[in-house]
Parts: structure tokens; C-alpha cells; sequence
């Protein structure tokens, strides 16, 4: 990454960057790049879900949704996401407002009872391990770390995690029990998975007869352009590859209508989504189906959805696209980072010089710009390089939000002409 500067040049950077520093710290700013969340005009536009169902009670089937009951959630709801998230409507659960949820309590139930194909609780296992495709999501880290799961770092390519590495090291270890992906516009880096990837992680042998993919599907239908990224049907592909429980699909309307009151979903084979509905009877008499039932007189249909999520578009893609020209204008050709410009998704991934990501964010909180800490994108908080810092464009303003990443790019010009300099 580095490109060769004279001493001269390098001393004359230094010294502007230095100078830039100063400036952005006696501007005394407190700005927040911190946690994908949603903005306030973006939580705005599902108001009316605030107001709805407007005192209608029953579902199409009849169902009084004040009640106990349902537990696998409104078919009418799961037929409006059965399509984005690739799970036929017999195969998909509606829960609760969180995904996360979902993930936590299939590590919880795979741990305290036996999973289909396998052979004992994941409890009853000397060592249990986890696949980590890296940059990823802290939060499916931290599940790993609360439950002692062992998490196995694997580098991301543009076509998703490198299957040559995945391929070799589930072929291998009977304890690697499962991977996490997050497979369209994926946090933090943005990629996508390729159809071979796809196919590759259906098709792949495990030495684990109870390997388990976790196909977090969180942005299924967050696009930023025109063309929409279609990522190819794992759940399908297992099947057709003789490895039809090998996948649990999650997702979610966090990031579609409201991320505080959504409603989350779960999908897989039949003998799967049994094991779950079997485990979860035993927590939940039933999920918010008043709620779900809100998110379907809400959405309409899939094609409401879609008309949802461009208005969503509309608010994003100004933000993302200033990211990408603040950071090409003080950056582009510098040698100083790289990035991604997403299709879709919250995130983008700066990758600075290595040893230089922690040093970055320190300077940017003491200047009043707070981030994601350095780490954050990798098992145990631990970059190995110290190279890659999460941007999450969505939640501040847009004046707010350039003056953050033109602040976030002197930074990067200080500490990486002070590392050469060094
Ligand atoms: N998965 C990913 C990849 C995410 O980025 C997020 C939110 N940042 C979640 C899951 C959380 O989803 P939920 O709100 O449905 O729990």
C-alpha cells in the first residue's frame, strides 16, 4: 500500500497533516460513527406502523393475533419475505424483533440438545469451533466468546471467505461446527458471494456431521444502486447437495422498518425448523403476531417492500456516496488506505497501512469523532494487522457525517506519514 515518498515530501505531508490535526481538535467536535443504526428520517418512514393495525385483530386465516399461539409466526407476513431471504414459506419462521435473538438461541439449542445429524450435544464435546470470516461482525464474535466457542479466523476475498481454507479446514476437524456469513453486503466489507462460493459451501465436505452454516442475511434487501446484487440459493444448494440441514437462515426487518419493534425470521430445511419450533416451545407461547400483523397491512407485499427499501435508498445512498468522495479526495492515490464502495448493506471498510488502525481511532476520539474500535472487526477484538476500521455511514446527518470522515482522513494522513516518518 505504501507508496515511496522523498524525505522532503514526506517531512512537507507530515508537517500538513499535523497542522490539519490541530485544526480539527480546536473545532471541538463530538460526532458518532460508531453502530449501523438506522437514521432518525429512516425510522421516520415507518411512522404509520406506529399506528396500525388500527384495530383489526385477525390475521387471514382468522387468527386472533392478541392471543397465545403461532408460534412459527403469520404466514401472510412470511410470504412477503419468503422470496429475499430464499426460504419457501413452509420453511420460515416470523419471531421476534431481533435476528440476533435467533442466532443466540440456535448456539443455546445446538449446545443443550442434539441437533439433527448429529451425534451428541454440542455441550458434550471436548472443543467446539466456529469459522470467523474476517473483517465480520463483532457481534457474532461475541456469541462465540460467551458460549467458549473457538473462533478460527479466515480472510475474506471479493467472492466471499476463501473456500480453498474453509474447504480444507472443515474437511479436516470434526470439531469446526459451524461458519459465520453474512452473505450479501456483508458487514464490514461490503461483499458479496459469488455463485461459487455458494455452491462451495454447499457442496463441501465436513468432517463434522452436524456443521452448520449461519447465513445471516441481514441486508437481503438494502441495495444502494440500481442494480440490485442476487446472491445464489444456499439453502436450495444443500439440499440438491445431499446436505440439506447444513444451513439456518436469518434475517430481518431491523433495517426495513424499525429496528427497536422488527420482525426477525429463521429458515431451514423441514427437519431443522422443527428442532427449532420443538426447543422453542418451551421459551415462548407464541411471538408478537399484533406486530407482524402491523408489518403486513404496513409492507402489503413483496413488491411494497421493495418500494419501502427505496425510499431508504434514497436516504442512504447521499451518505454513501459522500463517504466514498471525501475519502477518494484526501486519500485516492496516497498509499495511505483502501476501500470498498458497497452496493448495499451499512458499512464500509477502511483498510489503513497495517499497525496503523488503532493509533487512527485513538486520534480520532481525542479530535471528538468517535468509531468502532480497531479490532472490532475480528474474533477476541484482536486485527492481527491493526489495519481495519469500520465506517458506519447510516445514523448522523450529512453535514455531520462529511465533517467525520474529513476528520477521520486527517487522522489517517497523521499517524500513517508519522509511521513512515518513523
Ligand atoms: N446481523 C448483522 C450482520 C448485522 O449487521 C446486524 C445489525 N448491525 C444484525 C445481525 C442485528 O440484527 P437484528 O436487529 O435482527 O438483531
Amino acid at each position: 500500500m505504501t507508496t515511496e515518498l522523498s524525505a522532503g515530501a514526506l517531512t512537507w505531508l507530515l508537517e500538513r497533516a499535523r497542522q490539519d490535526y490541530q485544526d480539527l481538535a480546536e473545532r471541538e467536535l463530538s460526532l458518532d460513527l460508531t453502530r449501523g443504526k438506522p437514521s432518525p428520517e429512516q425510522l421516520d418512514l415507518s411512522d404509520d406502523l406506529l399506528s396500525l393495525p388500527g384495530g383489526r385483530h385477525t390475521a387471514a386465516d382468522g387468527t386472533d393475533v392478541r392471543n397465545y399461539g403461532g408460534l412459527q409466526g403469520l404466514p401472510e407476513l412470511r410470504e412477503i419475505f419468503a422470496g429475499v431471504l430464499q426460504v419457501p414459506v413452509a420453511q420460515l419462521l416470523a419471531a421476534g424483533n431481533s435476528s440476533l435473538e435467533l442466532m443466540h438461541d440456535c448456539l443455546v439449542h445446538a449446545l443443550l440438545s442434539v441437533l439433527p445429524g448429529a451425534e451428541s450435544r454440542w455441550v458434550d464435546q471436548e472443543r467446539i469451533a466456529f469459522l470467523c470470516p474476517v473483517p465480520g461482525y463483532d457481534r457474532h464474535f461475541a456469541l462465540c466468546e460467551r458460549f467458549g466457542i473457538d473462533m478460527i479466523q479466515v480472510p475474506m476475498t471479493a467472492d466471499g471467505p476463501d473456500l480453498d481454507v474453509v474447504e480444507r479446514l472443515v474437511a479436516e476437524d470434526p470439531a469446526i461446527k459451524g461458519i459465520w456469513c453474512v452473505p450479501k453486503y456483508s458487514n464490514p466489507g461490503g461483499v458479496s458471494y459469488s455463485d461459487e462460493t455458494v455452491a462451495r459451501l454447499a457442496s463441501m465436505s465436513t468432517a463434522a456431521p452436524d456443521f452448520r452454516i449461519f447465513w445471516d442475511n441481514a441486508y437481503a434487501a438494502h441495495h444502494l444502486t440500481d442494480e440490485p446484487v442476487e446472491i445464489a440459493d444456499l439453502l436450495a444448494a444443500c439440499a440438491e447437495a445431499g446436505n440439506a440441514d447444513r444451513v439456518f437462515v436469518f434475517g430481518s426487518t431491523s433495517k426495513i422498518t424499525v429496528a427497536g419493534a422488527g420482525v426477525a425470521f429463521f429458515g431451514s430445511s423441514p427437519a431443522n425448523v422443527q428442532w427449532l419450533l420443538r426447543n422453542n416451545s418451551k421459551r415462548s407461547i407464541g411471538p408478537d403476531k399484533i406486530n407482524q400483523l402491523r408489518h403486513v397491512i404496513f409492507l402489503r407485499d413483496a413488491d411494497g417492500m421493495r418500494a419501502h427499501m427505496e425510499r431508504q435508498r434514497a436516504l442512504l445512498q447521499p451518505k454513501f456516496d459522500a463517504v466514498a468522495r471525501i475519502l477518494e479526495t484526501e486519500l485516492g492515490g496516497t498509499g495511505l488506505a483502501t476501500w470498498a464502495s458497497p452496493k448495499g448493506g451499512y458499512f464500509v471498510a477502511l483498510q489503513v497501512q497495517d499497525g496503523c488502525a488503532k493509533e487512527v481511532v485513538r486520534r480520532a476520539k481525542e479530535a471528538g469523532i468517535a468509531l468502532t474500535p480497531a479490532g472490532a472487526t475480528h474474533p477476541y477484538g484482536d486485527d492481527p494487522r491493526d489495519a481495519f476500521i469500520r465506517i458506519a455511514p447510516s445514523y448522523p446527518g450529512l453535514e455531520e457525517l462529511e465533517r467525520a470522515i474529513e476528520g477521520l482522513t486527517v487522522c489517517v494522513r497523521l499517524v500513517g506519514y508519522e509511521k513512515q516518518a518513523s
